[in-house]
């Protein structure tokens, strides 16, 4: 699904990813955790095509096509799923009509028919359903004025909706309160297949008490300095990153 090797990447001439490696398989959810500042943010931004960032030196497979050389928009057609890849308000654009148009922009870049207006409604209300959120929800606009529980169940709508192959999640510190918590994982949880791969992001391991990861990696300072099963999320709560830190300092 995914190879990175040896990525660098550097933020206004500052090197903020370090070398990375990381080999996702199909069907298969790695937690990348780390204190802040460490890169995790970045590290999804990159491998989702925001712009802003410098790859230094490195590649990058997805499906083993050169993802680096992909735009943002073919990477999203191509099945990567970036959380938060249409956080913005959009007044006077229903959000039904929102998902409308990307669900069919989606199915036309998999070389799909476009779903009729019966079809898509059906489809649509599968996949809220799935999500519990509220059908009223599609008759408002896009995200606007969304509680922060409303926007994570419109984002794991959009992820049910898309049925990426690759979903990368990058769960801030500060968008987790214990609703949230719940609306992601259960909705990561429902959507796991055997073909889908997941990068999870999260500085807390909290989350990782919901959705059980096959691998978890420690970033600091731009590297993965440790990588694990579970149990590792585990340590890290009971341990914190400190130890982690003195580990790798004492090295350099
Ligand atoms: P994390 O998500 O692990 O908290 P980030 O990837 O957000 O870490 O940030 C890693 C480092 O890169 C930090 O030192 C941060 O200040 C820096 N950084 C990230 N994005 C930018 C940016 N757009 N401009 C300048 N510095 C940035
Ligand atoms: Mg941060
Ligand atoms: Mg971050």
């Amino acid at each position: 699904m995914l190879t990175v090797k040896d990525l660098k990447v550097a933020v206004e001439d500052k090197t903020i990813l370090n070398g990375i490696n990381l080999e996702v398989k199909p069907g298969e959810v790695h937690a990348i955790m780390g204190p802040n500042g460490s890169g995790k943010s970045t590290f999804a931004n990159v491998i989702a095509g925001r712009e802003d960032y410098e790859v230094e030196s490195g590649s990058v497979l997805y499906k083993g096509e050169d993802l680096l050389e992909m735009e943002v928009d073919e990477r999203a057609l191509a099945g990567i799923f970036m959380a938060f890849q249409y956080p913005v308000e959009i007044p006077g654009v229903s959000t039904s009509n929102f998902l409308k148009s990307i669900v069919n922009a989606n199915r036309e870049a998999r070389g799909l028919e476009a779903m009729n207006a019966m079809q898509m409604l059906k489809y649509i209300r599968e996949k809220i359903e799935l999500v519990g959120m509220d059908e009223k929800f599609l008759r408002r606009s896009l995200n606007e004025g969304f509680s922060g529980g409303e926007k994570k169940r419109s984002e794991m709508l959009q992820m049910a909706l898309l049925e990426p192959s690759l979903a990368i999640l990058d769960e801030t510190d500060s968008g987790l309160d214990i609703d949230a918590l719940r609306i992601v994982s259960e909705a990561v949880n429902k959507l796991r297949t055997q073909d889908r791969s997941f990068i999870i992001v999260t500085h807390y391991q909290r989350l990782l008490n919901y959705i059980e990861p096959d691998f978890v990696h420690v970033l600091y300072k731009g590297r993965i300095v440790k990588s694990g099963d579970k149990s590792l999320a585990l340590e890290l709560e009971d341990k914190g990153y400190d130890w982690i830190k003195e580990e790798v300092d004492a090295v350099a």
